[in-house]
């Protein structure tokens, strides 16, 4: 109709083409362009494959870095997380400690692990320590002597068990009040630690009995060890008008298979004889070679 035009339509060959056409109005010509589809996308197709050639690759690099950043994020968490916080505390503060965290996020947190664990391993080391020592003196309880003496029988040696009680502690109480009570058995524990050897260990049995655990020793060194910590005893001012006394049962146990409460039984009956002697002095018990000597 004399308008100009364009579109696609099949050539006479069956082919797909883009046609154009249009007027010349000062001659009346007719102008059409035809252009087969193949050959007029052919640059686009190439381009195409060219942008995919290219493109892919970048994609799947891209990917790639991705998934390895993910990883490099997660992986110090992944690893805080599955932290066996029932094994030993101190286990987890070395595993913690070998996490090193490369981004400042995951080091808080790893920072924070590792700061509850460790006060967690200093309380724990309070509470061992509270369950093994008697609060009134600070000496070691029968618990710690217990343990003691399991090592000591473990490892097959000898040793000493020094068990004394105050002379007529209960008129002291009577007397001067369970306050002034308090402090002659705190006194008595200073004067005692103090007495006691390095390899020693002084306990508070219970009430107004104590104990001495001697290691690497002989039977001389516990009769010459009872007799001064009875003489310093006797010696010690304990602010009070009267003197305070201690009665001793002192023991030896070889390094033979002689049961240990038998032993700590035979010891309890030497302190009882050492009162009914009239108290202030020491009876001894030796096992040796599964011998028992009495004084
Ligand atoms: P003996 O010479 O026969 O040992 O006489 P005793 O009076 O020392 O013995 P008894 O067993 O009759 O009394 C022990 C007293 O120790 C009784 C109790 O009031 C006192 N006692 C025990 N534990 C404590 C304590 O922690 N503080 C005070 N102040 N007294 C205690
Ligand atoms: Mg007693
Ligand atoms: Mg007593």
């Amino acid at each position: 109709k004399g308008r100009p035009g364009k579109g696609t339509i099949v050539a006479q060959t069956g082919e797909q083409v883009f046609a154009g056409y249009t007027t010349v109005p000062q001659n009346d010509w007719r102008i059409i362009s035809m252009t087969p589809v193949s050959k007029a996308l052919a640059p686009a197709q190439l381009t195409a494959i060219k942008a995919a050639t290219i493109g892919f690759p970048l994609i799947l690099i891209s990917f790639l870095v991705l998934i390895g950043l993910i990883i490099f994020i997660t992986k110090p968490l992944n690893r805080l997380s599955l932290l066996d916080y029932k094994k030993p505390i101190g286990e987890v503060i070395q595993e913690t400690r070998g996490l090193n965290s490369p981004y400042r996020e995951a080091e808080n947190i790893r920072a924070m692990i590792l700061s509850f664990a460790e006060n967690q391993q200093v309380m724990l080391r309070d509470f061992e320590e509270m369950a093994v020592t008697d609060p009134m003196t600070g000496l070691a309880n029968r618990r710690r002597l217990n343990q003691l003496i399991q090592m000591i029988r473990d490892n097959e040696e000898s040793f000493g068990y020094v068990l004394l009680d105050i002379d007529r502690f209960k008129s002291i109480n009577d007397t001067y009040g369970h306050v002034k009570g308090d402090q002659v058995l705190i006194k008595l524990a200073k004067l005692i630690s103090s007495v006691t050897p390095h390899s020693g260990l002084p306990i508070r049995i219970g009430g107004e009995e104590f104990a001495i655990i001697l290691q690497e020793t002989s039977p001389d060194d516990i009769i010459a060890f009872s007799e001064h910590l009875r003489h310093s005893v006797e010696q010690t001012d304990f602010s009070l008008p009267q003197r305070i006394t201690v009665s001793i049962g002192a023991g030896y146990l070889g390094s033979d298979s002689y049961d240990v409460s038998h032993f700590y039984n035979d010891v309890d009956q030497q302190l009882y004889k050492a009162k009914r002697k009239g108290r202030n002095c020491v009876e001894t018990v030796f096992i040796i070679e599964g011998k028992k000597y009495i004084s």
